[in-house]
């Protein structure tokens, strides 16, 4: 395996002069160098052949004893050092202090096609930054990541990668549910990638601590690397970097409302500079549309990071990106143009969005009013977002009448929908056909363009817990089989027509199916 080998970070960046692996503060450091622990079996369970591809390892490498002795930290790739990155953080509205990487491991970075990837093991050991954690990963955490990160770039969601998902062999003990039954899990390792794992939380270590000087030094790398084309640094300069982040973070969050996900755990150490879909924790897919719904049982009680609560938080985590890089341009103004912007600019998104996923070619005035009674629609009984959509795309002009009928197996009680709501549904059709007859796509044109951002299949929790409880027991086919599906979430794909329903009624409470906890 030859593997072109393109460090930036570690080279150009400045390292934490302590080589021991203490859980410590570091100071003055982007990084510090840690060693892979070596773990006692691993064994490779999948590979992303698209990933192998752009990162110019061929189809017998992947199977090569050296792919599984580097991807599962056995050994250190010739002339490489592997590293864990420092970056601090607000977690759930409240500043956390340092963080870092506490079980990430940074092998390498690669250039291929004129493409850079930077190469992580998450789960492969404690760090620096460990805190009070053991570096380690559990296989149900690994799989959810390997195969959501994989799936969200199909559906064209900016998102980190996955290369390789393996077991190590060794147990690690975690409290699932937190609720003082620790039990011991199978302990697995993936591979991610991405163009860089640079979090706003980086910016924030520095910033707390009035290190301006190392703030300046990641904020010009991050610009010379990843928006080379802001320019040299300025003042200006960086205005337009936290301006283009801002840009891509918006993107990234429309395509999450688009979709249904929930990402879970949208903390400032968990949203990337590069505006990516990063580090899959207690993620889910909305089933009944429900704006107030998380995945994540840890925000049980406040809900902080509900769906329809991601556009206000991206906007609060922007705003503490930008209170990290004031003291570089310490001018409020410009910051706090580009914010209110962030929000008028996310209701004209939304709205394009939404238009797309209705069929709407053309704009109108009484669009915002359409959308807004769809929704009040979808929420008077329960009804699964991923299924409305895509039933919708069958309805034909003119046929109000048919139009209930039509996403009937959206609706999780059919039963329910009777008298009010019934009468609610057909004012909303008829509403629907009048603004469809202004178009002038027909019926079929229609629904291939809404089968483009309608997604079929999504990666719903009961799934990846499938696949998780096969994986547990030495089964990887539905891990393969949903990744091979997921992998063209927009296409019909006969042979998978069985995942193409509702959550099923005994996922609806079943531990990792509806709510998930942060133990991972
Ligand atoms: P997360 O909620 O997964 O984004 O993690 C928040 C912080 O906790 C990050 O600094 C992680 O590196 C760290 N962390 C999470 N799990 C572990 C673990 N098992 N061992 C060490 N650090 C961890
Ligand atoms: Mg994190």
């Amino acid at each position: 395996m030859k593997l072109k080998i393109a460090d930036t970070f570690n080279k150009e960046l400045p390292s934490g002069t302590n080589l021991s692996n203490t859980r410590r503060k570091v100071f003055g450091a982007m990084y510090s160098y840690v060693k892979p622990r070596v773990p006692s079996s691993p064994k490779l369970i999948h590979a992303s052949q698209e990933m192998c591809k752009n990162l110019g390892v061929n189809a017998e490498e992947v199977t090569s004893n050296e792919f599984l002795n580097i991807f599962s930290g056995t050994k250190i790739y010739q002339d490489t050092q592997p590293y864990a990155m420092a970056y601090a953080g607000h977690q759930f509205g409240n500043w956390a202090g340092q963080l870092g990487d506490g079980r990430g491991i940074n092998l390498f970075e690669i250039e291929h096609n004129t493409k850079r990837w930077a190469l992580q093991l998450k789960g492969a050991g404690e760090t620096p930054y460990s805190r009070q954690g053991d570096g380690l990963a559990v296989l149900r955490s690994s799989v959810r990541e390997y195969l959501c990160s994989e799936a969200m770039y199909h559906l064209g969601v900016p998102t980190t990668r996955a290369l390789s998902l393996m077991l190590s062999g060794d147990d690690v003990l975690r409290d699932m549910l937190y609720n003082g039954n620790a039990a011991y899990e199978k302990g697995a390792i993936v591979c991610r990638v991405a163009p860089t794992f640079i979090r706003f939380g980086n910016f924030e270590l520095f910033a707390s601590r009035n290190d301006t000087e190392n703030l300046k030094k990641l904020t010009d790398y991050t610009i010379k690397h990843f928006y080379p084309e802001l320019g040299l640094p300025s003042k200006a300069n960086y205005i337009k970097f936290f301006k283009a982040v801002t840009d891509k973070t918006l993107e990234m969050i429309i395509h999450w409302q688009r979709v249904g996900f929930v990402h879970g755990v949208m903390n400032t150490d968990n949203m990337s500079i590069l505006g990516l879909t990063i580090d899959y924790g207690p993620y889910g897919w909305l089933e009944g549309f429900d704006f107030g719904w998380t995945p994540n049982t840890t925000d049980r009680e406040h809900k902080r990071y509900r769906y329809g609560n991601q556009p206000n938080i991206a906007l609060w985590n922007l705003l503490q990106l930008a209170n990290a890089l004031y003291p570089l341009v310490e001018e409020a103004e410009p910051f706090e143009t580009i914010l209110n912007q962030y929000q008028k600019d996310f209701e004209v998104e939304f709205l394009e969005m939404m238009r797309l996923k209705l069929g709407l070619d053309i704009k109108t005035e009484g669009d915002k009013q359409l959308i807004e009674d769809l929704e009040d629609c979808l929420l008077l009984s329960e009804t699964d977002m991923t299924m409305f959509y895509r039933l919708l795309s069958n309805y034909e002009k003119g046929s109000v009448d048919e139009g209930i009928k039509t996403v009937k197996d959206a609706f999780y009680n059919p039963q329910e929908i009777k008298e009010d709501k019934k009468k609610k549904w057909e004012v909303w059709f008829n509403t629907y056909d009048k603004r469809l007859n202004s178009e002038s796509l027909t019926d079929s044109e229609r629904q291939l363009k809404m089968n483009a951002v309608n997604p079929k299949y999504v990666l719903r929790n009961y799934m990846a817990q499938l696949a998780i409880d096969k994986a547990n027991v030495g089964d990887y086919d539905l891990i393969d089989d949903l990744f091979k599906m997921l992998k063209n979430p927009y296409n019909n794909q006969p042979e998978y027509e069985k995942w193409f329903a509702k959550r099923p009624e005994w996922a609806r409470h079943k531990v990792g199916c509806s709510m998930l906890s942060c133990s991972s």
